[in-house]
């Protein structure tokens, strides 16, 4: 079995040890030892928090650039929506797709197309699924649907199995461009322009689906400068006529945009992978069995809040407020067209969706009760400070930790117990 990739990388060499992204990190994936930050890959969803949070640019993600270009004949980018809102306002979408083309790209595709099919897609899944599961929930954010994986198994079957807007353009662009001019699929390269490293992990590591059509990513923030140099040249001249997608899909990089788009009245909107992490405490509880559907974002504020990204998001809110007054509709989709492609298995999911592993104390249940016996008895005896100086983001996790055999009981300089005996793993 193929090991599983992560975009976000730490490099060593930059990490002080300063725990800003252990304290940040939403799924209590990172460590500190001997002054170097460790990422515990089995809880890790590549949400980009700690891309963020590190001052010293330690935490990275893996994506590819320009140079990718070279290995396809035909080259085609697929700029995420929130690309839009990285530009001033004034700054229209046909100026903006110019401008990634002329990075040396044969084609530029709309992701907002994927999203006006997915929306026909989603709303009939509602319609045949809406009344045996509540709440549906959304598959669009990829850290979300790996966060669901690991940590709430229980709510798998909630997750509308739809691809997402950047496969289905991926798929519809590079069938049409092989037809078109007759290239095999694997001359043919698509890039997507990424906010974020969840979906550069969900091109290697697809989620509902066996491959990606996506050949590679590359970050908003790699690419961002020389895109403005070229808006400054195409501003205010003709530009291709590019085939583009609804003014509804492009809202779908703010957080409840894709609600909005299907027309829902009954829904949450929920951002950010903590409050997402109680919304769905709420589902598994059963406390949400009234509701439709429900929308999560890993980043706040939706994709504008991915950590690939350049602009301030909420400047780039405001950016697509002003761009969505000016916008035109462009190509308007079938809805016989969409579900028959879904019926074809070409833009749902064909793949069972599996439980993540994540560590589990024990496999042997009994060995799992004495080991919580002893995290409960070390976490009476901790400051309860989640202070993070041991190392771990809280006293909790330290107490897991000492008694799982990764920390020791004396990196708490709080704690009067200097003596580990007791809260070994054994
Ligand atoms: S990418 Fe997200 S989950 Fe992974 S280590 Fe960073 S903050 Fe934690
Ligand atoms: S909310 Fe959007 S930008 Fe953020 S991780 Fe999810 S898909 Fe990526």
């Amino acid at each position: 079995m193929n090991k599983y990739f992560h975009s976000v990388i730490l490099d060593s060499e930059k990490c002080t040890g300063c725990t800003n992204c252990m304290q940040k990190c939403p799924t209590e994936a990172l460590r500190v030892k001997d002054k170097k930050a460790i990422i515990l890959n089995e809880r890790c969803i590549d949400c980009g928090n700690c891309i963020i949070a590190c001052p010293y640019h330690a935490q990275k993600a893996v994506a590819e650039n320009l140079d990718a270009l070279k290995n396809y004949k035909y080259k085609i980018a697929i700029p995420a929506t929130t690309l839009y809102g990285q530009f001033m306002s004034e700054v229209n979408v046909d100026t903006i797709l110019q401008s990634v083309k002329d990075l040396g790209f044969d084609y530029v595709y709309d992701e907002v197309i994927g999203s006006d099919l997915a929306r026909i897609l989603i709303k009939n899944y509602i319609k045949i699924h809406g009344n045996n599961t509540k709440p549906l929930i959304s598959s669009h954010c990829p850290s979300i649907t790996r966060l669901i994986q690991s940590k709430f198994p229980t709510l798998m079957n909630n997750i509308v199995k739809i691809e997402s807007p950047m496969e289905i353009a991926a798929r519809l662009v590079k069938l049409k461009i092989k037809e078109k001019y007759g290239y095999e699929l694997s001359e043919i390269g698509v890039f997507y322009i990424t906010p974020c490293p969840a979906k550069i992990t969900s091109i290697k590591n697809p989620i509902g689906i066996k491959k990606s059509y996506v050949d590679g990513a590359i970050s908003i923030n790699e690419i961002y400068g020389d895109i403005y140099k070229n808006i400054k040249k195409n501003r205010g001249k003709e530009t291709e006529n590019f085939m583009s997608g609804s003014t509804q899909g492009i809202e779908w990089a703010l957080a409840g945009g894709q609600s909005k788009s299907l027309n829902l009245t009954n829904y949450i909107v929920v951002d950010g992978v903590e409050n997402a992490c109680k919304i769905f405490e709420k589902i598994e509880l059963g406390k949400l069995n009234h509701i439709d559907y429900v929308e999560a974002l890993a980043c706040t504020g939706g994709c504008v809040g991915g950590a690939l990204n350049v602009e301030n998001p909420f400047v780039a809110e405001n950016n697509f407020r002003n761009l969505l007054k000016e916008n035109k509709d462009g190509i308007t989709i079938n809805e016989k067209y969409a579900i028959d492609l879904c019926k074809a298995g070409f833009v749902c999911w064909t793949e069972e969706l599996i439980p993540k592993e994540i560590d589990e104390l024990s496999s042997d249940i009994r060995i799992a009760f004495k080991k919580m016996e002893k995290i409960n008895k070390l976490v009476k005896e901790l400051p309860g400070l989640d202070c993070g100086s041991c190392g771990s983001p809280t006293c909790q996790a330290f107490a897991e930790d000492v008694v799982n055999g990764l920390s020791s009981i004396e990196f708490c300089v709080f704690s009067k117990n200097n003596d580990t005996q007791g809260y070994d793993n054994k």
